[in-house]
């Protein structure tokens, strides 16, 4: 084995690894380095870096031990002179936390144990040196249980079954006839040790180790065990975290946040996650260990006093109730706060960036366990983002930078209506723990969210409390509720994390699984029936509360501002309603790049003219079915362009097989036989002779306007009609351009240009009036890609249809790709779905010489892109360096794209 440092350790303000080695030692072990070089207190420990993590599973549990033993060894000295204890000490024990840390966060995915290092004889060493036995034995006894837990496989039977321990735990209360926890006595503290050992013998036929040192490697090898657990394996596919990055592990002396009144545990956020509003915040827990808070089990109270009089307001407690039951640190703990406060400036002040803090309070002093910058909701990462631009945190491409184009989406869904809220009846009230506007069926266990969900059915994930095996459910549900848990608890940050809307810690819901209820006051609710959440109130309504389109504007829109400034790429929408283009238009979108006209086909009645110009059986009958198209069309073109005020509009003419127009089921058939009055069976033949084995590459694109010229003159005529009509009538200053779709040589476009140019000409004469209008192409076909240089010849502009370049080069059917692509993702074949993030090294080296071919030809060629990777942030960036002038997409992911824009120019160290 090479001689690589393995280990790396830190304490009393000295450390061997600093914050930038995030690669080798996680997140988290990075952190705590840094956080001893900027001179905080941290309980002194060491990290054993990601790569063993690696090699643990090449070599297995005993050679890594083997491999690592004296680096730890080492370590451990120094862990022990720096507290002045000894590890294994009956009479002074130091007893240590054991955690996993990543690269990138997964919170709650992986194990952690803490108080290890106890055994029958360390605990009464410990009752001694701290005069306090039942917080000895309280320890004990939670190492036991999560020793049991993560090391040795104690689990609960099945999804009803509460955990072994939890149950031991009742029934030693019910024996002592008491409510909580905390009126065990010592002695009763001690007889679930024993029964706890007694279980892990009979369930897993495992002893519970007595050694430190062999309850140590244990507990280091299941931490990075945990990084194969189903849960992280998840999270890591949901967050693209490859596999390969592993997790580091991190060993630390333990602190106490459970000896009693003076000592307590809270994790923090130096601006607010949900909101982004920069007000210093989080929850506490006097007496109690830091898995406490975040296991959402005991609800936690604010550590400002601000933050607790919110919080008592959204419960409707009067403040001189509040003040007495529920404290906030502030009042309670008044010094550990301020050096908790001056902390929590002066790290938001170096790294820059809002930090999810964790600390511990051990007899009034106060440690820092950790620092990260924190997960935040999309609005809140706006806000931060361009409120630390303005304070001078930050400068502007740091801020741009800050924003990851994906979350916007957040911004742009709906919210709820203010007047269908007004009419709604209130459920209860629980923690607004992720924004947004949710509506569902009621649906308690998380694999069958995920089951209604691959239904169709919106569903509201309803949990006492969520445990990360939900993640699944939670991923899949359109909004999150739980009854217990703060707003650090899993529940509200994984789902601040996805984006989802949760309402947490809703304490007057009564949840039943068994019954499938949730009892409030004395009303029931059932599994299935409807409820509404609001994410940014906490207000739990009753049934489907109806909701209204986002805004752009405050910091959204000044974000939105400063990336135009840095973006080349323009960004237009794809569009094929006037009520699409407006929402384009709001969007910020600079024109359309693609409005797909068959779309508008399917508008009321007008399928019927669509269905006789296919089923004509000649010329004459097409054209006498066009007909009565040309003004439906003319009359679309004009509202498209009306919205769009002289943006550039780029229309593209038919392109779909004809079969997707016709009725395919006997019923329809015979009713459409009636309208068009002619026999059953003629339509019935006609629908087969139009039938396709694989008609994504049949009779479809300019393929049609060729066999059937009559549909380009319509579609030709209808469109410039209609710029004449709106810059007559509107004086809007039209730019039109025609897009041929689907060809594939440049004799096809040289065809239809001929058709469009005769089209024009007449209408231009019969008018007497002209407009300046372009005629460009698909390329969408990997032969049009490669001759592009011939094509340029032709066209006036190319635009990528990566949909169908995706389709023909890869040789996946767009509509057949779902039965193989799961396999395909699964084994790594492909990392990502094709159709969605662009395939760069096989499509999008085409697109490059397509546009270097053709550029050699017309140096000035406009080209875009308008497949659905338009709107993917990599797939923006990659078209920023191929030197594209535009991307198209779907309205609502405009602003993604406008992001996305600005950050291919930034992230290669561009200016304004
Ligand atoms: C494409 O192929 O990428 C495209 C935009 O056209 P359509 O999806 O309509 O085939
Ligand atoms: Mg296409």
């Amino acid at each position: 084995m090479p001689n690589v440092k393995r280990v790396y350790t830190f304490g009393n303000k000295q450390a061997e690894g600093n914050g930038k080695m995030r690669e080798l030692l996680g997140g988290k072990g990075a952190n705590l380095a840094e956080m001893n070089l900027v001179g905080i207190p941290v309980p002194p420990g060491f990290t054993i870096t990601t790569e063993v993590c690696t090699e643990y599973y090449q070599h297995g549990k005993e050679e890594i031990i083997k491999m690592i033993k004296p680096e730890v060894e080492a370590a451990m000295k120094g862990v022990e002179k720096n507290m002045g204890m000894e590890f294994g000490s009956s009479s002074n024990p130091l007893l240590l936390s054991v955690r996993s840390g990543a690269r990138a966060s997964m919170p709650g995915m992986m194990d952690t144990i803490l108080n290890l290092g106890l055994n029958d004889e360390a605990v009464e060493g410990l009752a001694k040196k701290t005069g306090n036995a039942r917080f000895a034995w309280d320890s004990y006894r939670r190492f036991v249980q999560m020793y049991g837990d993560v090391v040795l496989d104690m689990k609960p039977q099945s999804k009803e079954d509460v955990d072994p321990f939890e149950e031991i735990i009742d029934a030693i209360k019910e024996e002592k006839k008491v409510k909580n926890d905390t009126e065990l006595t010592t002695d009763d503290l001690k007889e679930l040790v024993i029964r706890f050992k007694a279980a892990i013998k009979k369930n897993t036929g495992k002893d519970f180790p007595t050694n430190p040192w062999e309850q140590l490697w244990g507990a280091i090898c299941a931490v990075f065990s945990s990084w194969m657990n189903e849960r992280a394996i998840l999270y890591r596919k949901l967050n693209n975290i490859p596999a390969e990055w592993g997790t580091a592990v991190n060993v630390q002396a333990m602190v106490f946040g459970n000896m009693g009144e003076t000592s307590a545990t809270g994790v923090a956020f130096t601006r607010d996650a949900a909101t982004g509003e920069d007000i210093f915040n989080g929850e506490y827990l006097v007496n109690a260990q830091g898995e406490d808070v975040v296991a959402g089990i005991r609800t936690p109270q604010e550590i400002t006093i601000e933050g607790s009089r919110r919080w008592a307001e959204l419960q409707g407690i009067s403040e001189s109730e509040r003040a007495l039951k529920y404290p906030s640190l502030e009042e309670v703990m008044p010094a550990a706060y301020k050096e908790l406060n001056e902390i929590q400036q002066h790290l938001e002040d170096y790294f820059k960036d809002m930090q999810d803090l964790e600390f511990t309070i051990q007899n009034g002093k106060l440690w820092m366990l950790q620092t990260r910058n924190g997960k935040r909701t999309g609005a809140a990462m706006v806000r931060i983002a361009m409120e630390m631009l303005r304070q001078g945190v930050i400068d502007a491409p740091t801020a741009v930078l800050r924003v990851e184009p994906e979350k916007l989406d957040e911004l742009l869904h709906p919210v709820f209506d203010k007047n269908a809220i007004k009419k709604a009846n209130i459920i209860a009230k629980g923690l607004p723990a992720s924004p947004g506007a949710a509506t569902g069926q009621i649906v308690f266990f998380a694999d069958e969210a995920e089951k209604w969900a691959a239904e169709g059915k919106q569903t509201i994930l309803v949990r006492i409390e969520t445990s990360p095996e939900d993640l699944k459910g939670m991923n899949s549900a359109n909004g999150i509720l739980t009854a217990r848990g703060g707003m650090t608890s899993h529940a509200a940050v994984v789902a601040r994390g996805m984006g989802k809307c949760c309402v947490s810690g809703a304490g007057d819901l009564q949840i039943d699984y068994k019954a499938r209820t949730i009892a409030v006051g004395n009303k029931t609710y059932k599994e299935g029936d409807w409820i509404s959440l609001d994410g940014s109130t906490g207000i739990i309504y009753e049934g489907k509360v109806a909701t209204k389109d986002a805004e752009v504007s405050g910091d959204f829109a000044k974000l939105m501002e400063l990336t135009d400034e840095y973006a080349h790429l323009k960004v237009r929408a794809n569009a094929d309603t006037p009520r699409d283009a407006k929402t384009a238009f709001r969007f910020g979108a600079q024109g359309i790049g693609l409005c797909r006209t068959e779309h508008m086909f399917f508008e009321g009645d007008r399928i019927k003219a669509v269905r006789e110009m296919i089923l004509a059986d000649d010329e004459a009958g097409r054209r006498k079915a066009l007909a009565k198209l040309l003004p439906i069309q003319r009359g679309d073109f004009e509202g498209l362009f009306e919205a769009m005020n002289g943006l550039p509009v780029t229309v593209r003419l038919l392109d779909p097989p004809l079969h997707e127009f016709v009725p395919h089921f006997e019923k329809e058939q015979k009713e459409l036989a009636a309208d068009l009055n002619v026999p059953y069976e003629t339509i019935k033949n006609k629908v087969e002779s139009l039938a396709e084995a694989n008609p994504m590459l049949g009779h479809r694109g300019c393929r049609l306007g060729i066999t059937y010229p009559e549909i380009t003159e319509m579609q030709a005529r209808a469109i410039l009609e209609a710029a004449l009509n709106t810059r007559k009538n509107k004086g809007i200053d039209v730019h039109v351009e025609i897009m041929v779709p689907l060809v594939g040589n440049v004799k096809e476009l040289r065809n239809q240009k001929e058709v469009i140019k005769n089209t024009a000409e007449a209408v231009f004469a019969e008018r007497n009036d002209r407009i300046d209008y372009m005629i460009g192409t698909m390329i969408e076909i990997p032969r049009a890609a490669v001759t592009a240089n011939e094509i340029a010849e032709e066209a006036e502009f190319f635009s990528f249809g990566t949909n169908d370049l995706t389709q023909m080069t890869l040789g996946f059917s767009r509509d057949d790709v779902a039965k193989f692509l799961p396999v395909y993702l699964e084994k790594g074949i492909l990392k990502h779905d094709p159709f969605q993030v662009l395939d760069q090294d096989g499509v999008g080296q085409l697109v490059r010489e397509a546009v270097f071919k053709g550029r050699g030809v017309k140096p000035e060629l406009k080209c875009g892109i308008c497949g659905e990777h338009g709107g993917e942030p990599s797939s923006v960036e990659f078209c920023h360096y191929a030197g594209l002038n535009y991307v198209s997409c779907s309205p609502f992911r405009v602003p993604i794209a406008r992001l996305a824009a600005a950050h291919a120019v930034l992230k290669q160290g561009g200016e304004k």
